[in-house]
């Protein structure tokens, strides 16, 4: 008699024991189907030793297995990286293991797919519903289902047109195989100080042991060349590749350079694909085929049959961090399945954190510098504006030296970049005669104009609102203001001073996928657009050598929030953001309009002394016992029902474990107090670097109850202190 213990890909369940039948065989890391009520889950083989079960069940009770999976079996690496994830982050080892097989139906054995694209006839009946499903489908390509998303009608929609001809089936083979790269398609020649740093890398690649690495170079040095090297050496070793980028919209950039150098495009991972392109990526994945795939960090759990080498590139960037499901931070995990996978794991950046810089001084991580700009080219003036002395007329944003400079800039014919991080129109509307302002009924924020959709809409939540013609407050008719910028506002001020400019105004509501995003890049090479103006979204991994004029409307907004890594975050996004000027041949210019020019973070940009602002940020954190000096914790709390979750936050408080190493601040009101309509609260532990704050957590709150209606979340180094 055999039996397996099994983790099933359901949040709520630890493992359970099954009975392997007759003929069936199975080993830690088998893919399988059991039985769980009258329903059937996938789920993975473990050692029980690794995944203690508190519900053992006598082997008369056990149910048998159903199936096991025709695929590789999840090899022990991810095995314990799982584990370890689950652990650190206090989170389900189900939901960590989700992340590993999140396309369960690339495990179905089918070879070939359905998918239906538009056959360009005209249906004889053109409801308007059809037509405007046949207008978004355009060329594209998927399931029912996926055609239904994209024209935002029903299914049936969909199928009524299969039926009259205007949409047709095709079948997709998920077996079609990726194209290979070829390490020696087109190496570029190297400068001597990009060269040395290749080698090293490669070196490390070669040896196949576990060394995580800075690479720490100047915006436009040649980060990506460097590393392009090290996926070389993992390619002539037959060894896969994971790229993991900080937002989907820099893919295709990347996607275009890679394919210059080694010849074809890699396989992308992330959440735009179809169900087809997402069943076959991960077949190949798990098969050893898909040599370098690019993706969001949704990539970094994908079972990978012979990982080599590991890149993070703008490795600083916050959305490294998932903040719903499991709290992971990619940037950390990463270097983790480094560690158990015995390979070389490279954290780029232009402006590296201080945590890895710690690291760095730590001897943990090896750091290879690229201290200048590849080519020649210098990296650009920069210059504080002070809006105190040098105001935007009542009502503008843009200082006169910067309209005078984008000025200069159009005459030459070069481009221009203007950065704010704020989508929309305006963040905040009121009416002008009794003040009211539009709050979203839901969350604690007010509801952001989007006035070319000619909506409101709530940044945390989704909700859409039309705006009134009318205060609903007061009724007064046409009284609605809009306070303080947004990119379109810029967009419009910019349109008045330079009518005859092309703008584009770049944020997730205009580059929402690769596609958009190329759309994007070709228009700026073709120089159809003079004056960008967007958020975080265009400040890094572009490369447009016309673009010689940069300027940051408002510097001091990301200091505003005040959190631990306020400053570090504004250094790091102006830096970022100044980089896309200046990187061909042109020199380019940097103008930041703040309100503080001596605050340390903008003297420093100016300056170009990023050591010192380092060194007086790191000092601080060091005094105040942060991170990465001292650990923290968030635990959120939060119900629909109020007084549940004040009442339960006020349990956890005054349960908090006292003593040595750890202390725990709260409950306090959350400044996020409402967020979807749930009330929330924080508490927030921190603790000695050395204290296993995980243990101390869960033995805290695994002694308590709460009513179902309340979520408890633990937020382990938490980035979002909202
Ligand atoms: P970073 O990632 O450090 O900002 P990139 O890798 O994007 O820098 O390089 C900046 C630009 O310089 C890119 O267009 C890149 O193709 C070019 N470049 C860098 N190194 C070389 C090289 N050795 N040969 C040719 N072009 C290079
Ligand atoms: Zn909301």
């Amino acid at each position: 008699m055999s039996r397996a213990r099994v983790l099933l890909l359901n949040a709520a369940l630890g493992p359970l024991d099954y009975r392997v039948p007759h003929g069936m065989a199975v080993a830690p890391g088998s893919i399988v189907v059991a039985p769980l009520g009258p329903r059937q889950l996938t789920g993975v083989v473990w050692e029980p030793e690794h995944m203690p079960s508190d519900a053992e069940v006598g082997d008369n009770r056990l149910r048998n297995l159903v199936a096991v999976h025709d695929t590789p079996p999840l090899k022990p690496e991810l095995r314990r990286l799982v584990e370890w994830t689950a652990d650190y982050y206090l989170a389900p080892p189900a939901a960590v293991l989700r992340m590993a097989l999140p396309s369960s139906s690339a495990l179905e054995g089918g070879r070939t797919v359905l998918e239906y694209r538009a056959t360009g006839r005209v249906p004889e009946r053109l409801t308007p519903q059809r037509a405007q499903a046949l207008e978004r489908i355009g060329e594209r390509q998927g399931l029912v289902r996926e055609l239904a998303l994209i024209a935002d009608v029903s299914d049936g929609v969909i199928r009524g047109l299969v039926k009259s001809g205007a949409i047709e089936p095709v079948e997709v083979s998920l077996d079609t195989p990726f194209d290979q790269p070829d390490p020696d398609h087109a190496p570029p020649a190297l400068s001597p100080e990009q060269q040395a740093a290749a080698t090293r890398l490669a070196e490390a690649v070669d040896a196949r042991r576990f060394q995580p690495f800075l690479l720490d170079g100047v915006t436009g040095s040649g980060k990506t060349e460097v590393y392009f090297e090290a996926i070389a050496a993992a390619l002539r070793a037959g060894r896969q590749t994971l790229v993991l980028l900080p937002e989907i919209a820099l893919t295709e950039p990347f996607l275009r350079r890679f394919a210059a150098r080694f010849g074809v495009l890699p396989v992308a991972w992330h959440s735009d694909l179809r169900q087809s392109q997402r069943r076959r990526a991960w077949r190949a994945i798990a098969s050893g085929e898909a040599k370098v795939v690019v993706g969001a960090r949704s990539a970094l759990f994908l079972p990978y049959a012979a990982l080599g080498l590991i890149v993070v590139d703008e490795a600083h960037e916050s959305s490294f961090k998932q903040e719903e499901g499991v709290a992971y931070h990619a940037r950390d995990v990463a270097v983790m399945r480094g560690r158990f996978e015995e390979l070389p794991v490279i954290l780029a950046s232009a402006t590296p954190a201080i945590e890895t810089r710690h690291q760095v001084e730590l001897g943990r991580y090896e750091e290879i510098r690229l201290p200048s700009r590849f080519g020649g080219a210098q990296l650009p003036d920069m210059a504080a504006i002070n809006l105190v002395q040098d105001p935007p007329p009542r009502g503008h944003w843009l200082a006169p030296s910067l309209v005078q400079a984008i000025e200069e800039t159009l005459a030459r014919g070069e481009q221009v970049l203007l950065f704010l991080n704020r989508r929309g129109y305006a963040p905040l509307t009121l009416c002008r005669h009794c003040g009211h302002r539009f709050q979203c009924p839901n969350c604690t924020a007010w509801l952001v104009e989007h006035r070319l959709v000619r909506r409101l809409q709530c940044h945390h939540c989704g909700l859409i609102a039309t705006p009134p013609e009318q205060c609903p407050e007061c009724k007064a008719e046409d009284s609605l203001v809009a306070c303080g910028p947004g990119v379109e506002r810029i967009a419009d001020e910019v349109g008045l001073l330079f009518p005859d400019a092309a703008r584009a105004i770049v944020t997730s509501d205009t580059i929402w996928s690769p596609a958009k995003a190329a759309e994007f890049v070709a228009r700026m090479e073709a120089g159809e657009i003079s004056i960008v103006i967007g958020t975080q979204l265009v400040t890094k991994g572009y490369h447009f050598p016309n673009l010689t004029l940069v300027g940051v409307v408002d510097a001091d907004l990301a200091l505003a929030g005040g959190d631990l890594r306020a400053a570090e975050r504004t250094f790091q996004q102006i830096a970022q953001v100044a980089g896309r000027a200046g990187r061909g041949t042109k020199p380019g210019r940097v103008f930041v309009q703040t309100h503080d020019p001596s605050a340390p973070v903008i003297e420093a940009l100016v300056s170009g002394d990023a050591e010192s602002f380092y060194a007086a940020e790191t000092e601080a954190r060091h005094e105040a016992g942060a991170p990465p000096f001292g650990r923290l914790a968030a635990i959120i709390v939060s119900s629909e029902d109020s007084q549940a979750a004040t009442e339960t936050a006020r349990l956890i408080g005054r349960t908090a474990p006292g003593g040595e190493g750890m202390h725990v601040f709260g409950p306090a009101p959350a400044p996020l107090a409402m967020l979807r309509g749930r009330h929330r609260h924080r508490l927030l532990v921190h603790a000695a670097r050395t204290f296993d704050v995980q243990q101390a957590i869960r033995g805290w709150l695994g002694a308590l109850d709460w009513p179902k209606s309340v979520r408890v979340a633990v937020d382990v180094d938490p980035y979002s202190f909202l």
